[in-house]
């Protein structure tokens, strides 16, 4: 099939790229030319394991095209939609000003049975307004909400084997469109739910506001483990083993954060209120305090680790994205905890494997580097904010012989407590005793 994909950021580039490997023949289309520049020379313009593997493989197929000019798109009948939806900068509502700009570009170039399928995350009754515009534009076309469940960092995967499709269409034709589409999936068994425009735009926000309140409830205990002495990850290990709760996303830590979790759950909160439900997801308010309260957490006990005064004293940062395997540092938690310390005077020196670039476009005043050995170097105290493996894995004796610090503070609960204390240091984990 011939497809085109409006916006070729952490969702898009892998989408095209994807849809491209599985046979199709995909037009990638973005405002920003470097992006553009980038992909059409089969550089991925971020981090994400497998993709520069399938750009080229899809590249070399001559499948797979990118450009700024939007009239590329003509010869394409499906058209996904995967622009960025951030929060607004006043308030805590989806900004849907790149959505809307995008229907609106791709309005002059559609015909007669074209689809346009919506991947961003939108709140509920998005897909149905916009499907009103195009439907006012008397292009023919049809709209369908088809929202994307990829992780970054498996994010290739995640696209070609999906573990569910979700398909929020208006019209029994565009089920067969989109099954053509995803006919890979399909083939493969996986499961797709089809259903109206609300129920797909709500599956995505829940979802999302599930994983979060998950890892804050976690992060609640560790509060209260923090006071009394219990153990969060036995706690996790133990209620994980009841199948109903599950072990998996039960890691306290420093919280999340990333371009999605954080916006979507301020999002869910936002239009809630505007149909008059606000009551009815008030809880994800907490959701985020809590979240945002551990990153105070690790300040809090870096700043009792420097005996209350972290003035000058240099502080190794390990890590700043929002998570492994990506260089994605949107409302990090890493990157977070690295600014509050830097604002309290420390000499901050901030290390990961593939985020440094883009947080030094965030923050200059941060100090970089691109070795663990170097961040280590006479730090007076270590901090472990995401958990890189080559982080887990790093050996507590050396560790201990080039830094002058007798602190970590494990911000992941990733490292092995005994290993770090049999090496000498102080081990200070979120919610272990
Ligand atoms: P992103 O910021 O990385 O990418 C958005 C891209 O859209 C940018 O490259 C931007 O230049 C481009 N763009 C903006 N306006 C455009 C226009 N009018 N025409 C063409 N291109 C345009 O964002 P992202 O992380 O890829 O997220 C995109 C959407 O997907 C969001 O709604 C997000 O919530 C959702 N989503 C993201 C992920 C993820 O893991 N990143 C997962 C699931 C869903």
């Amino acid at each position: 099939m011939k497809l085109s994909v409006i916006g070729c950021g952490y969702l898009g580039a892998v989408h095209a790229s994807a849809m491209a490997e599985l046979g199709h023949e995909v037009i990638g289309i973005d405002v920003d030319p470097a992006k553009v520049g980038a992909l059409q020379a089969g550089r991925p313009p971020f981090f994400e394991p497998g993709l520069p593997e399938v750009l080229t493989s899809a590249g070399a197929t001559g499948r797979l095209k990118f450009s700024t000019d939007i009239a590329e798109v003509a010869d394409a009948t499906v058209h996904f939609v995967a622009v960025g939806t951030p929060q607004s900068a006043d308030g805590y509502a989806a900004d849907l000003k790149y959505v809307d700009a995008a229907i609106e570009a791709l309005l002059p170039h559609l015909k007669e049975g074209d689809l346009i399928v919506g991947k961003s995350t939108v709140p509920v009754g998005t897909a149905r307004r916009l499907a009103d515009r195009v439907a006012e534009s008397g292009t023919g076309a049809r709209l369908a909400w088809n929202p994307e469940f990829l992780r970054e960092g498996y994010a290739v995967k995640d696209t070609i084997e999906p573990d569910r499709l979700v398909y929020g269409v208006d019209d029994e034709r565009d089920v067969d469109v989109l099954d053509r589409v995803y006919a890979t999936a399909i083939g493969a068994g996986t499961p797709r739910i089809v259903t109206d425009y609300a129920t797909a735009e709500l599956v995505k926000v829940a979802a999302n506001a599930f994983l979060a309140t998950k890892i804050s409830f976690i992060n609640a205990m560790a509060e209260i483990a923090e006071v009394t002495g219990a153990d969060i990850t036995s706690l996790a290990d133990a209620i994980g083993h009841d199948a109903r709760i599950g072990r998996r996303f039960l890691n306290a830590g420093v919280g999340f954060g990333g371009g999605c979790l954080p916006k979507d759950i301020r999002a869910f909160t936002a239009r809630a209120e505007e149909l008059g439900r606000g009551e009815s997801v008030a809880f994800l308010k907490e959701v985020d305090a809590i979240n945002l309260r551990r990153r105070v957490r690790v300040v809090d006990l870096a700043v009792d680790a420097l005996d209350g005064a972290p003035f000058g004293k240099k502080v190794a940062v390990l890590g700043v994205t929002f998570k492994p395997h990506s260089d994605d540092v949107r409302d990090s938690p890493a990157l977070d905890v690295a600014v509050q310390l830097k604002g309290l005077g420390a000499d901050v020196v901030v290390t990961d494997p593939e985020g440094i670039d883009n947080a030094r476009l965030r923050h200059p005043q941060l100090l970089y580097t691109a070795t663990t050995e170097e961040a280590l170097r006479h730090a007076d105290l270590v901090v472990l904010v995401t958990e890189w493996p080559e982080y887990v894995a790093l050996d507590p004796e050396h560790a201990k012989s080039i830094s002058r610090a007798s602190t970590v503070i494990d911000g992941r609960n990733a490292l092995d407590p005994a290993a770090w204390k049999a090496a000498g240091w102080q081990y200070v984990g979120m919610g272990r005793n």
